[in-house]
């Protein structure tokens, strides 16, 4: 078979309908999640300024430099795809002036974000995440509530295994010492590097942290870690971080590598992985962090936050691949079939009725003859059958066949509804 001649660009896909019973079920679980824990929803626009995100993300990392969907609007804006959502949450909360509301504002979205990645499997150019931002609160507890509501959507999914992994990579502070330490300590190794952590090596050094380059993670071991870095403010926070973790059933690790390499974190980075295979450390299901300086960055005053988001497409995968329970949609219990012209006529306005009442109803409408109507009512199981004939239809009548007892009334098309209730009460 020769290719269509229009396909789906590189890196975007179709959400067919026989998979959106996943989607649909990652909505439930959010709505009830996150109407527990009182966040409230942000749509925010898909393109913004791109200089946002060359603010807060940072101009030295992979979605500023080589994954950002960038273009010139006829006004001469330089807009961008959104790539991610923090950004936009806390451009929002400046704008509208979210700092007069009590604080902290639970913010929550869902939607397509774009990143232009090298296609690979699982990887998208455009893809939905949901996430979460509470804004305006310092206190560490916040940080754990943000794993744990992240951690118990995934629960609710049906997803096992999972394993929050956790580090802190201190504030301003403190960094800039840990900074040192890892460049000096990467400078005698540089040999060890590939070309593109030797290049990371002198604009983002963090960044050298989460290479995959085996050879890299080899010299990474014995590299510096930020926890031995931190002042006592951020080790006060890590250790409160840690012990409202360990009140809760959740497994966790320290991580001494996760840095989240996006310039606007500070302190808590973390992340939630499915452990299923061990060996197979695919992309984290969610990660998230602090980042009290984000609103400064962007132009507004002191507004310490925390976050986390999660890839929709990744989730719905590891969902498929564990058999997760969903919902699949129900199929009608009535069928509604026709013979003639007439019958055909007069059946559009019976079914808006049906459908008034709440009654699903299945019909073949392309097919008329009878037993092809009835062969599809049988595939769908369907319990009762309507039929509506000519004769019927000249007396406003219609057949009510039983399909477990195999009876037949006729009666009048008035009474349609209160027969077909009745039918359904008695099994
Ligand atoms: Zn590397
Ligand atoms: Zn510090």
């Amino acid at each position: 078979m020769s290719k269509p001649k229009f396909q789906t660009p590189t890196g975007m896909h179709d959400i067919l309908p026989q998979d959106q019973v996943y989607y649909e079920k990652i909505q439930e679980v959010l709505k009830k999640v996150f109407s527990f824990y009182d966040f409230e929803k942000i749509d925010t626009p898909i393109l913004e300024d791109a200089n946002l995100f060359v603010r807060s993300v940072g101009e030295n990392t992979d979605i500023v430099e080589k994954e950002m969907f960038t273009l010139r609007t006829k006004g001469k804006d330089f807009l961008a795809l959104r790539p991610e959502g923090t950004a936009s949450a806390m451009r929002a909360y400046i704008e509208h002036g979210f700092v007069s509301l009590p604080q902290p504002v639970r913010l929550w979205y869902y939607g397509p974000f774009f990143r232009y990645e090298r296609p690979q499997a699982g990887r998208y150019r455009q893809f939905n995440q949901f996430g979460i931002e509470i804004i305006g609160e310092k206190d560490p507890i916040i940080d754990v509530q943000s794993i744990l509501v992240m951690y118990s959507i995934l629960h609710d999914l049906g997803l096992k295994n999972l394993m929050v992994k956790i580090n802190s990579i201190g504030d301003d502070d403190c960094r800039s010492l840990y900074r040192k330490a890892l460049v000096k300590y990467l400078r005698e190794k540089k040999s060890t590097l590939c070309s593109d952590c030797q290049r990371r090596m002198k604009v983002n050094p963090l960044r050298v942290l989460d290479c995959k380059n085996e050879k890299c993670q080899e010299t990474l071991s014995s590299a510096p870690q930020s926890v031995d870095y931190l002042c006592d403010e951020c080790k006060k926070h890590l250790k409160d971080v840690l012990e409202y973790l360990d009140e809760l059933k959740v497994p966790y690790c320290l991580d001494s590598r996760l840095v989240r390499g996006l310039d606007y974190y500070t302190r808590t980075v973390f992340e939630i992985i499915s452990t299923r295979e061990s060996e197979n450390m695919g992309d984290a299901l969610a990660g998230g962090g602090r980042y009290d300086n984000l609103s400064k960055m962007l132009g507004g005053g002191e507004a310490p936050a925390c976050g986390a988001a999660a890839g929709v497409e990744r989730i719905v995968s590891e969902m498929r691949e564990i058999k997760a329970k969903v919902n699949f949609p129900s199929v009608p219990e009535i069928f509604f079939a026709q013979i003639g012209p007439l019958a055909k006529k007069k059946s559009l306005p019976i079914l808006e009725d049906l459908r008034k009442a709440g009654i699903k109803v299945g019909e073949a409408f392309g097919k008329d003859a009878l037993k092809a109507q009835l062969g599809k009512a049988s595939r769908l199981g369907a319990k009762v059958v309507l039929i509506l004939g000519q004769r019927e239809a000249l007396n406003n009548m219609i057949l009510v066949r039983n399909m477990q007892t195999a009876k037949q009334v006729e009666v009048s098309q008035e009474d349609i509804i209160k027969e077909v209730k009745n039918i359904l009460k008695e099994k």
